[in-house]
């Protein structure tokens, strides 16, 4: 399949090349041409029993490769999954579902992409026959680092190099990172916070002298970033599965309709939900939950996207996001694929921090999405709720989820079979999740780990375990407008 800019006159190039683009010349996302349909009935087969073959099945829509390709790297990018079912869908009730993307090597639902995404990009590079290398260069603040160091660790032609913000991470989160092996690989600590990371790497990408270096080692770069529509497609997999799989259990009935309640921060993960109700998947509403930074919330509900406002630190850091990236594909089909609006919504977001829509588009948005955000003490009260009513340990975005899940209900009686989607594992928030259902403040993250999992009766993932046994193999830290010093240390290694 094709795909064209968010921004451009409609110029297509082969999904398989925007993947090693990441972003379109333009400034614009990369969009499918046309939404292909699924086949439910297909689709039910395979959620009997193998995820790895649906997801091949839905990556084959958008991706020109063949087939027996698509289905070897996704067997390969799930096979480290500690559930068989690689997407597990938990029951709470009759009406309530909890889809855990949570069981991937780094415990959070960016491993469903990020373990495809360095596959698909070895893929492409074979494809279009690019001769030079890829580097990732990423900045995170958390989960994104880990999961694109797993996915990327050892794929060759491809190395990555992972900028984090020294003080900025939760303990789990950096241990996790600065203790990451693999030869292709390094992670830098930069002085300053995560905006500081992120211009740094900006910066890199429009050093012209960076490039020419970068070249002449054998490498072009490429984002690891969920503007990537290579971490788009991916997603919509578990959508289509999650619905199949509740429709080959006899839970729906085939076209019954399902909603999705989804913890957003940068809008992908719901946007991927979104392509898969265009794709034909019987969804009803799709709930955008936020956490206190609830932009998004107030742009659902009023049409008036506003980035001027207080930014607040949450114990669901992966959703303290103010600029929605992906939130420009949804408004590129909302307006009917109106390049020319959204080139202005985005100046001028750019320009003043908002922009406002029509009330036409405000109306359609309306009928697919419900928006709402909660508080910090409603999170906690959530995680607690949940554990007492279900015995169930949920993290603190997928509190979020639930929570807003719950005023949903509430505010409309819609009862409507409903998807809640997990996000991470509660053990990767340990010191936040155990204050929030025992009152128990404890400083050591594995103290509280080892707490946490006496109190529940759940268990530490090893994941998590073995962090505090690893050797830390990261420990270099750059000063925040000195990260092309990072580069070359690393080019030079990679070229030993
Ligand atoms: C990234 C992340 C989110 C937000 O997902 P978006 O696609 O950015 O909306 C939610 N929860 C967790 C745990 C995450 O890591």
């Amino acid at each position: 399949m094709q795909v064209m800019s968010t921004r451009g006159k409609g110029e297509k190039i082969p999904a398989t090349m925007a993947v090693l683009k990441g972003i379109a010349a333009d400034g614009g996302l990369f969009v499918p041409e046309a939404f292909p349909q699924i086949d439910l009935d297909e689709m039910a087969e395979y959620a009997a029993h193998e995820y790895d073959i649906l997801a091949a099945k839905v990556l084959g829509l958008f991706f020109d490769v063949p087939e027996d390709t698509l289905a070897t790297l996704t067997q390969q990018a799930y096979a480290p999954f500690d559930d068989t079912r690689v997407v597990p869908l938990k029951r709470l009730s009759d009406r309530e579902y909890v889809m855990e993307l949570t069981h991937g090597p780094t415990l959070a639902f960016k491993d469903m992409a990020l373990q495809v995404l360095p596959r698909l990009i070895r893929v492409g590079l074979d494809i279009h026959h690019q001769q030079e290398n890829v580097l990732i260069l990423t900045a995170t603040s958390g989960d994104t680092g880990k999961a694109a160091l797993e996915g990327f660790k050892d794929v060759p032609r491809t190395a990555i190099l992972v900028f984090y913000p020294v003080d900025g991470v939760a303990t789990m989160q950096k241990l996790q990172m600065v203790t990451q092996e693999g030869g292709n690989l390094s992670v830098c600590g930069v002085r300053g916070n995560f905006d500081d990371a992120q211009t740094g790497v900006k910066a890199l990408f429009a050093n012209e002298e960076l490039k020419r270096i970068l070249k002449e080692a054998g490498y072009t770069f490429s984002s690891a970033n969920s503007i990537n529509i290579g971490r788009l497609i991916p997603q919509v997999a578990y959508y289509v599965y999650a619905y199949a799989k509740l429709l080959a259990d006899g839970m729906v009935e085939k076209g019954q309709k399902v909603n999705f309640v989804v913890p957003t921060g940068n809008f992908g993960n719901i946007l991927a939900a979104y392509y898969a109700k265009r794709m034909g998947l019987p969804i009803g509403k799709l709930v955008c939950a936020s956490n206190h930074n609830n932009v998004l919330t107030d742009f659902f509900k009023g049409g008036k996207y506003d980035a001027n406002r207080t930014f607040y630190k949450t114990m669901s850091p992966s959703m303290d996001i103010l600029i929605s990236s992906n939130l420009e594909r949804l408004l590129y089909e909302i307006a009917g694929r109106d390049e020319q609006a959204v080139r202005q919504w985005m100046a001028s977001l750019k320009a003043s921090g908002t922009y406002e829509i029509p009330q036409s588009a405000q109306q359609a948005l309306h009928e697919l999405f419900y928006a709402d955000f909660c508080d910090e003490e409603e999170t906690g009260r959530a995680i607690r709720d949940t554990f007492e009513k279900y015995g169930y340990l949920i993290d603190t975005h997928t509190a979020v989820a639930q929570c807003v899940y719950e005023k949903y209900r509430q505010a409309t009686g819609d009862d409507t079979v409903s998807v809640v989607v997990s996000t991470a594992n509660p053990y990767k928030f340990t010191q936040d999740v155990l204050r929030c259902v025992t009152g128990e403040t404890v400083e050591d993250a594995f103290a509280a780990a080892d707490r946490l999992a006496q109190a529940t009766g759940t268990k530490i993932p090893p994941q998590i375990k073995e962090l505090c046994e690893k050797p830390v193999l990261h420990d270099g830290c750059v000063d925040k407008d000195d990260l092309i010093t990072a580069v070359n240390t690393f080019l030079h290694r990679m070229g030993d």
